[in-house]
């Protein structure tokens, strides 16, 4: 097989060699327990967690004490969504989210009604974007809490983060977004954006797996967490269990360099995309691009290749590692609930593919996968009756197919 290239940096990303350098101290020799305070190695760790909590937390202009560490977003999502829901019970039992989400999001809630919780769904346009008004209609006296995501995995958009926060605040009701694809790509500041709590994990940004955090907003409000976790109290009782310490420290050299190198990074992907984009949608016709055009993230390009499956393309090129938009379940393929949400049509959703350019990507990357799709897709087409029927100008909405 040919050299593989990855382009599926929404799912994860190859950790950059400068995090790996930072943690290797950390395993053998510095193999110090955070929590033990008797001993030379019991402060070095708490030391190194210490600068790493504050360096992560002020790059979302936080403070040391706001953030709590945890195993990833799908564990930030759950402790501050069931944190905020078990512990304000008594003021409310009203959340809101939206349909889009991540389903660490969409599921915790779904668990969360078993408890006697309602949840309200936001709706999305057709370009993915939720509507500030339906929020505010939404809210009522029993609403506790909204959570919004920041950046889309799927099609990359960013939400009105600064409205979504506005209003929450105007209402008194408490804003969490889940920012794991937004952050290392957007700059964020929890106070002018009024966000109270935050999900993140390093994997996404050229950081190990298994590490992330949840911002947790300690004054005006102070908010409080019931906790999911159980033992020992580290992380002033939101997270217990020792914590580890050489991921928290590629984690925190992940947003080191992530912060650094925002503007440069989001300039050469964002070029990359738009060349592969381009590329596309003239080379291939019948294409539909899926995502509002100007609120997207820098390296995303989800993209419908109208006749033929995204499933299908992906096999007829092997080499190129990307996501399509149906999501295989045990057994059948489903046309990604994202994509649908937005009113796009189950074949189109079939039909799509999710390209994310990241870091490492390099030019002639992009330029191998513009002539490997274009190829595929049309050697697709030509096996296709449907495209055949297309090009002879037959309009498919009006063929009475016979059903069996
Ligand atoms: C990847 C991702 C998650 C899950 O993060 P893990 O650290 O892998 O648990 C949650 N939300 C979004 C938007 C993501 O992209």
């Amino acid at each position: 097989m040919e050299k593989l290239i990855y382009m599926d940096n929404h799912a994860t990303t190859p950790m950059d060699p400068r995090v790996l350098e930072a943690m290797m101290p950390y395993f053998c020799e510095k193999f110090g327990n955070a929590a033990s305070k008797n001993h030379a190695f019991g402060w070095e760790a708490d030391e190194v967690v210490k600068n790493s909590r504050q360096l992560i937390a002020k790059s979302i202009g936080a403070k040391e004490l706001e953030f709590v560490f945890t195993s990833g977003a799908t564990e930030s999502n759950n402790l501050a969504i069931t944190g905020v829901a078990r512990m304000y019970k008594e003021k409310g039992n009203h959340i809101i989210t939206v349909v889009s989400e991540h389903k660490a999001v969409l599921d915790t809630c779904d668990a969360l009604t078993h408890e006697g919780f309602e949840i309200t769904y936001l709706g999305v346009d057709e370009n993915g974007m939720i509507s500030l008004e339906e929020l505010k209609n939404s809210i009522t006296d029993k609403t506790i809490l909204v959570s919004v995501m920041h950046a889309n995995n799927e099609i990359g958009v960013v939400q009105p983060i600064k409205e979504v926060g506005a209003i929450c605040k105007e209402h008194d009701v408490l804003f969490h977004t889940d920012a794991t694809q937004a952050i290392g790509k957007v700059r964020i500041d929890v106070n002018e954006m009024n966000i109270d709590l935050l999900s993140m994990s390093a994997h996404k940004i050229y950081g190990p797996k298994g590490i992330g955090g949840l911002y947790v907003r300690r004054r005006k409000p102070r908010v409080r967490l019931s906790p999911l976790i159980h033992g020992g109290g580290h992380e002033r009782g939101m997270r217990s269990g020792t914590l580890n310490t050489p991921s928290i420290v590629g984690f925190a050299k992940a947003i080191e360099l992530a912060d650094k190198e925002l503007e440069a990074e989001n300039e050469r992907t964002s070029k990359l995309r738009d060349k592969l984009q381009t590329a596309l949608s003239t080379r291939i016709d019948h294409t539909k691009i899926n995502g509002k055009l100007d609120a997207r993230l820098p390296g995303n390009l989800n993209i419908s290749f109208h006749y033929v499956e995204g499933e299908g393309l992906m096999m007829a090129m092997p080499e190129i590692c990307v996501s399509s938009g149906s999501a295989c379940t045990s057994s059948s393929l489903e046309p990604s609930y994202v994509l649908q949400a937005m009113g796009i049509p189950d074949v189109l959703c079939h039909s799509s593919i999710r390209f994310g350019i990241g870091r490492f990507t390099t030019e002639e990357e992009v330029d191998a996968v513009i002539e490997k799709v274009v190829q595929s897709v049309n050697k697709l087409r030509d096996l296709s009756p449907l495209y055949e029927m297309v090009l002879e100008g037959i309009d498919l909405d009006t063929v009475a197919w016979t059903e069996h």
